[in-house]
């Protein structure tokens, strides 16, 4: 499992579960691969592989959970996959009934499907994420399935937030519409930004017009991705994103010809989570 500190924090990549790898051609029917052979070497074998990974961030003042998988099972769209998160917070030091906040970078149904298993939390979305799925057909029907399912039921549990504003300490949205109406990135102390699926692979970061299959608005979310790719280049954000293959899951983008290029830090490391602060669990 690999984590990074961040000052008296540290981020984990949790794996939910991983999807079979599928044609770069059907997830990326924009991709010309020979067109930016450089941008290629992120698809070994003309396959993406990705994976559905919430992060956690384990910090003094509690649990903070970004996105939460696809759930422990029984989505028909997914049928063949069941989540690990339970098992995954707990090799992370934390546990479901230690989260004591969600923040969803948006509500597709790979991010919302532990939701009703975390008892003690409250969720965090932004405001123009929920009123586009509060909607009736708001979206394909397998995303209308896990709003009803996961995110419905929360009721006064779930807090419509404003990008740019602190939802707790050093934790803030940055919007970035596009692959959903309301798709926002986690900002944490400025310092590291969790993407969300503005990436769902790191040759997006290099050519941003190569938009994944599932993102709504594609000219927005081109847009998007060029504007967070230069800030988080500008800042030196840590960045985090939860479809790169773990091993690639932490990173920095840095400038490289006429744009950017994704620079992974090799040494985020399994022994250091023992590191992480005692956390008192939820603080509702
Ligand atoms: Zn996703």
């Amino acid at each position: 499992m690999r984590s990074v500190g961040i000052g008296d924090a540290r981020l984990f990549a949790l794996t939910d579960c991983a999807p079979a790898p599928a044609a770069c051609s059907y997830s990326f029917p924009d991709a010309d691969l020979a067109e930016h052979p450089e941008a290629a070497r992120w698809f070994p074998a003309a396959q993406f592989r990705t994976r559905f990974g919430p992060f956690l961030l384990r910090r003094p003042a509690g649990d903070v959970l970004i996105d939460c998988g696809m759930g422990p099972g029984g989505v028909s769209y997914f049928p063949e996959l069941a989540g690990n998160l339970d098992d995954e917070l707990e090799r992370a030091g934390s546990s479901l009934e230690r989260i004591a906040n969600v923040v969803f970078t948006h509500l597709h149904v790979d991010h919302v499907g532990w939701a009703p298993r975390l008892i003690n939390a409250q969720f965090h979305v932004a405001a123009a994420e929920w009123e586009h799925w509060s909607q009736p057909n708001a979206g394909l029907p397998h995303h209308v399935d896990a709003i009803a399912r996961c995110i419905a039921p929360l009721g006064d549990r779930l807090h419509m937030v404003e990008p740019g504003r602190e939802i707790l300490p050093g934790v803030a949205l940055l919007a970035a519409y596009g692959h959903s109406p309301g798709h926002c990135a986690v900002l944490v102390e400025d310092r590291a930004l969790i993407a969300g699926d503005s990436w769902h692979n790191p040759a997006q970061i290099e050519v941003p017009s190569w938009c994944h299959r599932a993102d709504m608005d594609k000219p927005t979310a081109v847009a998007s991705r060029r504007r967070l790719a230069a800030l988080a280049a500008q800042r030196d954000w840590l960045v985090a994103a939860g479809h790169f293959s773990e091993d690639l899951a932490f990173g920095h983008i840095v400038p490289s010809g006429d744009g950017f290029a994704y620079a992974v830090i090799a040494d985020a490391t399994a022994d250091r989570h023992a590191a992480a602060p005692d956390s008192p669990g939820p603080q509702n």
